[in-house]
């Protein structure tokens, strides 16, 4: 039974006439999948409460940021803590020592420097590499998402290891006519690129594993290919960890695979996670590189509200909770989810692929295996549409979008898992009749 959703269509009027769209961030929109964006009143632990007084099992987890579930007890009251000393100085505090710390124990990296975005990391990571390298072109994969960085909302050009054209107005062809846009887990496209202009390359910046396309999983080695390809032509390899960092592993993506196969990114972007919820991301890699920024260096960068003392706390605090059990913990049941959904679809005969790095996963609405953009464009949406929509009727909030991962946390118990796998069986054969 759909539930009532007059108190969110109400505040969605009110928004759209004051703010584009009725929405801060345009995935929020219900665009892609139609009907009306729930407005959220609270949540806590697994569960989200809408105005109307509707209960959901969150699927999306604020895009990734709620580890831990949500209004977790010990991470409220550090912050508690934290607000009732000040909320911002504009000095330096010793949260932002404490998380720093935490990150360069969990991570390969060096030193790190926070930000409030993590737009803002990859944008900073970006400026760093040129200006450590005195270098200008970037290399990015299509379907990666990096933030709405100018250079890289940037779509291929007319061929390969041409130079990108603008992905959206706004962005003047100036700001993309230094980036490189190659079809992921494609060897022969990055060599490419290297060969005909390694020497002007200032940095590669790949996803660790990217989920803003579905999760695409990099075939074996090809982080360790693209380190090594950098490497060999005088290029950084940035690897944006924003997703995938404290969260498809304790120690990242870098933990799955970097750490196995031996390869250190030279810079490392961060966000979601070590925010706990507040708005805090960082960037960070070798010292030697760091030190080119200011006021060790010339590249200069700042923030006012950078290392926030309330975020830090919170993010701190998230990351000393977040123990090999949590993990344990999202492993087992994203495998339980995943199992499920692959049954109810295989039962109702629709075609798709579950596909996963570490912890994360999402479900692609087409014959698998997804290996790139290309692939992934293939997807029914209109199924995926039909599909969210009876899960939402189901009591469970999947992200509007079939293009994003599907996100658990350690408050996801037995209780919210049973919601998930109830609405599927039906939520499947919605997909199969759209
Ligand atoms: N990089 C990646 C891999 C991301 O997933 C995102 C956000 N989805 C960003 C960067 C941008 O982060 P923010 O939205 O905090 O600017």
């Amino acid at each position: 039974m759909p539930a009532p959703t007059d108190a969110s269509a109400a505040l969605f009027a009110r928004a759209r006439a004051v703010t584009p769209g009725g929405v801060n961030s345009p995935v929020r929109a219900f665009d892609a999948v139609g009907g009306t964006p729930r407005f959220i009143r609270s949540a806590r632990g697994a569960w989200l409460t809408d105005v109307d007084g509707n209960d959901y099992v969150d699927l999306i987890c604020s895009w990734g940021p709620m580890l831990l579930g949500h209004a977790h007890p010990e991470v409220q009251a550090a912050v508690q803590a934290a607000v009732a000393c000040g909320s911002s100085y504009g000095t330096p505090t010793e949260p932002e020592v404490e998380l720093a710390e935490e990150i360069v124990a969990r991570t390969p990296v060096e030193r790190v420097r926070f930000v409030s975005s993590g737009t803002e990391a990859t944008m900073s990571a970006i400026r760093l590499a040129r200006g450590a390298t005195g270098r200008d072109v970037v290399v990015k994969f299509a379907g990666c998402y990096h933030g709405h960085v100018d250079s890289l909302l940037a779509s291929a050009g007319s061929g390969l290891a041409t130079f990108a054209v603008p992905g959206t107005p706004g962005v003047p062809e100036s700001s993309t006519a230094l980036t490189l846009v190659l079809p992921y887990n494609d060897r022969a496209a990055v060599e490419k690129a290297f060969a005909d202009h390694g020497d002007r390359i200032a940095c590669l910046v790949t996803e660790a594993a990217p989920g803003n396309m579905g999760m695409v999983p990099p075939e074996p080695g090809f982080n360790a290919f693209l380190a090594e390809t950098c490497r060999a032509h005088g290029a950084l390899f940035v690897s944006d960890e924003v997703m995938t960092g404290f969260r498809a592993s304790r120690t990242g993506q870098w933990g799955l695979d970097g750490a196995v196969e031996g390869w250190v990114p030279d810079l490392v972007t961060f966000g979601k996670v070590m925010g706990g919820g507040f708005p805090a991301a960082a960037f960070g890699g070798r010292a030697d590189l760091m030190a080119h920024l200011a006021p060790e260096g010339r590249v200069y960068q700042a923030g006012t509200l950078s290392g926030n003392p309330v975020a830090t706390t919170a993010g701190l605090t998230t990351l000393r909770l977040a123990t090999d059990e949590v993990y344990d913990h999202l492993t087992r049941a994203g495998d339980t989810v995943k199992a499920a959904v692959g049954e109810a679809l295989n039962a109702a005969g629709v075609p798709h692929t579950v596909q996963s790095s570490g912890t994360m996963f999402s479900v692609f609405f087409t014959e698998g295996p997804v290996r790139d953009f290309e692939d992934a464009s293939r997807q029914d949406v209109a199924a995926y549409a039909a599909f969210f929509h009876a899960m939402l009727d189901g009591g469970v909030h999947l992200p509007p979008s079939a293009y994003e991962g599907w996100f658990l946390s350690a408050a996801h118990d037995d209780r919210a898992i049973g919601t998930v796998l109830d609405a599927l069986p039906a939520a499947a054969r919605a997909a199969a009749a759209a």
